[in-house]
């Protein structure tokens, strides 16, 4: 089996603050030697030069960076110009997907899918991205059906994504029996689990109502009952999240795609117990 792809996703800062603390956070990081930094791209390209800007700094810094890039409510030109500068900047792995429309916006632009970005991206530069989609072992919250929301996973590999990266969960089984269908559809890309360490219960909460990622009756009851103990929170969350992580990569996962917040040491501490080495 080949080795383990880990990497780290964050979000655009809006403050110099906040652009200060994401070095910090990537100089902890990148100590754990991940294969990618990858970088968020608002609904609608809310934060295109942003995202540009962060994955400059990671560049300039000697990582790998992979920005997302989302397309709903975007003109094929400017899909176009923003893979060119991607492109001239040496930037060869891309995360696609469609986006979800901010509230106000009303047209859907010239990509109403994920899969049409897939095959723009490769129509518009060939193979020089390795191109990453997004996948839902718990079921994209507008899918009519499970089996529907595989078909349309497999549209994106079809139109020549290379791997998937997961919407987060914490049960492993989901993942698993994903993977089986996928097999079964002949989808043989590599799908590394996205995880979503436990910080915060009200905004993991929140996060997980809005995306669908199911958090099990057993988890949320027992953190509503920590109460504003957010030690007792952050405490289960990481061995929840291990055993979560260990389970995923003894059973066959390909790696692990960490949702970080723009914060280390959650996901710094998991590395740990996992005893990963640096
Ligand atoms: C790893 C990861 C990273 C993310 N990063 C970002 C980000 O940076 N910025 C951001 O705004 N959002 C991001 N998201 C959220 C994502 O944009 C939303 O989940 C969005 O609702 C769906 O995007 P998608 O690319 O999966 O869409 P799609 O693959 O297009 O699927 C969306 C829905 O449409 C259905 N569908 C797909 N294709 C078709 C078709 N051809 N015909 C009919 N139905 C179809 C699917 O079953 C699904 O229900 C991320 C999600 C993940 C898992």
């Amino acid at each position: 089996m080949s080795k383990p792809v880990f990497s780290f996703e964050f979000f655009p800062p809006q403050t110099s603050e906040g652009v200060e603390r994401l070095a910090a956070t990537r100089k902890q990081l990148a100590l754990l030697k991940p294969a990618f930094f990858s970088v968020t791209f608002g609904a609608g390209g809310s934060t295109r030069e942003r995202t540009l800007e962060t994955v400059q700094q990671i560049k300039a810094e000697g990582y790998t960076a992979a920005p997302h890039l989302s397309c709903i409510g975007s003109t094929r030109e400017n899909v176009r110009a923003i893979l060119e500068t991607y492109r001239n900047l040496g930037i060869n792995r891309i995360v696609a997907l469609r986006g979800d429309l901010p509230s106000g916006m009303a047209t859907t632009g010239a990509f109403q899918y994920a899969n049409e970005l897939v095959s723009f991206i490769r129509a518009q530069t060939g193979d020089h991205f390795h191109i990453e989609v997004a996948s839902y072992p718990e079921i994209h919250p507008q899918a009519k059906s499970a089996g529907s929301d595989l078909v349309n996973f497999k549209r994106k590999v079809d139109a020549g994504a290379n791997s998937a990266i997961t919407q987060y969960f914490y049960n492993a089984d989901s993942y698993f029996r994903f993977v089986d269908e996928c097999h079964k559809q002949g989808v043989t890309v590599p799908i590394v689990p996205g995880i979503m360490p436990i910080v915060k219960f009200t905004q993991l909460a929140r996060f997980s109502d809005a995306c669908g990622a199911e958090i099990p009756r057993w988890m949320r009851k027992t953190m509503e009952g920590f109460g504003d103990d957010n030690d007792a929170i952050q405490s289960f969350g990481l061995d929840v999240v291990t055993r979560l992580c260990e389970r995923l990569l003894s059973g066959g996962a390909p790696g692990l795609h960490f949702y970080t917040l723009n914060h280390a040491a959650p996901s710094v501490a998991i590395w740990k117990r996992l005893g990963l080495s640096t």
